[in-house]
């Protein structure tokens, strides 16, 4: 017998298991019912497409023995099994590198806590909230040496071979003393197994011994009770089917509840909340399939993971196919969760023939329509999209991006911060309604800082002139998408910080003439400036702020900047435009200021601080202090 240590971050997990997570025990069920059942699915699959395992005859079953003198449960399926590496890269290690992100995501509140078990994939461990011990007695399908593991969940566990004579896994639980009286019931885990395993596509039985008295016969009922024969009573073995084992998505929708949607979500996300929405379409025709889709509450705590597990799993004829394939649904629409079985794939389907293949992409088109109309539904009722927005917007902004076909039903879906409501979100059709019509364009401004976006100088000339201006501070994402927008409607997208400010009272004469009282401090500010800027100029746009920084919408430098960065590369920002406010009283002074050196700090100052004041990075700080502390030595 081979002594093994958990991997560390195993070693942490079940310490929180034992001694902290105690609220929703009975999930242990669910979740090693739900590897029983992904077991029997595998193997069900190579029995039909793998040359070894043709023939191999099996009828699928999860049997649950509940011991009472024992004080055990054994759970045992006839699934695809596992060997010894199985055993230690599946229950020793943490494969997956989600699970340190779990230990890491713990919040110390047990309910919480516990909601995120199995989102990361530890299901298995769960068992340890309830065992004292747990034996894993295993046979891998095909091959002839079958494994025992065993392991107390204190830091090690054991590993040897054994005897079993079929293919499968055997998990025997010894039950903690103080969890014995809830859990090594028949009814109870009758109870459990109906709640979330109902509609798990294989039986589930339960065994179990049941006291049975003998019936008198009716001749003896007649005597007199002392004459009466004492009824036997003996111990017999009782085996009962406790699941529908129907597979949920199959039957008509008329039989189906609410509930029994929101219970079987439950099964296949491992998530205890119930799902915001749900989904299910039987289509018939040309191709015929059948989808259901759930909307979780609460986004996949690994959806911005790029080893995010897909959330949707492919069914052919009601065999299971893969849950592993990322491009069933488009990548933005990786938080839905749920089911696509068809019934025209063929059942070997590989990963290559499911990216070509013609009827995997019409499903695939209509799955998408399908799920983006249940969120226009959502958005009907405001209370609900707000939260369907608190965890989507990210996604769907980047389904605007990736889908052109649906990119106009993803925009009427898409949310934004904006200047006419500081609380709430708006669409861009809200936008366009509220908007003067002569107005023709959506303006938006970009940034980091929602704070700092409300009060850029750029902002001035908007709020003057009522124009409604979105602020998308998602930056790292908004700037990449929202100039792929384009247009909305027939409304061009418009960035503040590079187009031209709206239109003012001031005639065309008028900045001239302020053009010519300031042309000589431009050219200076230009000449100190050097490279720093690509031009100087005076604006309108400026109310309270002496100067702002813009992007020279006609710059090609600026525009290849913005193509690169949507692919994902790095380019040097080229320099700014900056305009100052001729109105207010520093650019006022600074025109026509004989100290020469003052002219050169206050035109450093100028484009620094509206750098700053744009949420944008200084080049050089330590002189902006240094001039900043000549500008106040002077004031006194
Ligand atoms: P998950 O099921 O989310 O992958 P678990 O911790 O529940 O995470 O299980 C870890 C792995 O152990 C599974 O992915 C599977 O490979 C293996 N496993 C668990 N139970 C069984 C079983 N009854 N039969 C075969 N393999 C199993």
């Amino acid at each position: 017998m081979a002594k093994h240590e958990f991997q560390t971050e195993v070693g942490q997990l079940l310490k929180l298991m034992t001694h902290s997570l105690y609220s929703n025990k009975e999930i242990f069920v669910r979740e090693l019912v739900s590897n029983c059942s992904d077991a029997i699915d595998k193997l069900e699959y190579l029995k039909l497409t793998d040359d070894k395992l043709k023939g191999y005859e099996t009828t699928p079953a999860i049997n649950i023995k509940i011991d009472e003198e024992d004080n055990s449960i054994t759970i045992a399926d006839n699934g695809i099994g596992m060997n010894e590496e199985d055993l230690i890269a599946s229950i020793g290690t943490i494969a997956k590198s989600g699970t340190k992100s779990f230990v890491e995501a713990l919040s110390g509140d047990a309910k919480k806590d516990s909601n995120l078990i199995g989102q990361f994939g530890v299901g298995f461990y769960s068992v340890f909230m309830v065992a004292d011990s747990v034996d894993v007695i295993s046979k891998k399908a095909g091959e002839d040496q079958a494994y025992k593991w065993s392991s107390d969940g204190t830091g090690s566990f054991d590993l040897s071979p054994c005897v079993k004579e079929d293919a499968g896994t055997v998990i025997y639980i010894k039950m903690k003393e103080e969890e014995i009286s809830e859990f090594v019931n028949k009814s109870r885990i009758e109870t459990i197994v109906k709640k979330y395993s109902n509609h798990i596509p294989f039986p589930i039985f339960l065994n179990y011994k049941e006291e049975v008295t003998e019936e008198l016969s009716e001749e003896e009922m007649a005597k007199d009770e002392k004459d009466r024969k004492t009824p036997e009573t003996t111990i017999e073995n009782k085996r009962e089917q406790a699941n529908e084992a129907t597979a949920l998505w199959s039957q008509p929708k008329a039989r189906l509840k609410a509930d029994d949607y929101n219970e079987f979500y439950k099964t296949i996300s491992h998530d205890s909340n119930e799902p915001m929405a749900y989904v299910h379409t039987k289509a018939e025709g040309v191709s015929e399939y059948t989808t259901l889709f759930y909307i979780p509450q609460t986004a996949p705590m690994d959806m911005y993971r790029v080893d995010f597990q897909p959330g949707v799993k492919l069914y052919v004829k009601r065999v299971f196919i893969t849950d592993d394939e990322k491009e069933l649904l488009p990548t933005y629409l990786r938080f839905v969760k749920g089911i696509i079985d068809s019934e025209d794939l063929p059942l070997n389907v590989s990963r290559e023939i499911l990216q070509e293949n013609k009827v995997m992409a019409n499903i695939k088109q209509s799955s998408v329509k399908k799920v983006l109309s249940e969120i226009k539904k959502l958005s009907k009722d405001e209370e609900k999209y707000k939260e369907f927005t608190e965890q989507y917007n990210r996604p769907l902004k980047e389904g605007v991006y990736q889908d052109h076909v649906n990119k106009d039903a993803i925009l009427e879906l898409v949310r934004y911060k904006s200047t006419n409501d500081k609380d709430a979100m708006t669409s861009l059709a809200a936008y366009k309604d509220r908007a003067n019509t002569e107005q023709k364009a959506i303006f938006y401004i970009v940034g980091d800082d929602e704070r700092v976006l409300r009060n850029s100088p750029l902002m001035e000339s908007y709020k003057k002139n009522n124009i409604e201006v979105l602020i998308l501070d998602d930056k790292e994402i908004d700037e990449v998408i929202t100039p792929a927008i384009g247009q909305y409607k027939d409304w061009d997208m418009k960035d503040i910080t590079s187009c031209e400010a709206p239109a003012t009272e001031q005639t065309e004469e008028q900045a001239k003439e302020v053009e010519a009282e300031f042309k000589s401090i431009v050219e200076k500010i230009k000449e100190t400036l050097g490279e720093a800027v690509s031009d100087v100029k005076t604006t309108d746009r400026l109310s309270d702020s002496p100067s702002c920084v813009v992007k020279d919408p006609n710059d090609p430098m600026a525009q290849m900047a913005a193509m690169m960065k949507s692919m994902g590369q790095e380019m040097p920002e080229s320099a700014p435009i900056l305009e100052i406010n001729p109105d207010h009283a520093i650019v006022k002074s600074l025109n026509g200021c004989p100290d020469d050196s003052m002219v050169d700090t206050i035109s450093w100052l100028l484009l620094d601080q509206a750098k700053m004041a744009e949420g944008l990075e200084i080049k050089d700080p330590v002189a902006f202090t240094q001039r900043l502390n000549t500008v106040m030595a002077k004031a006194f």
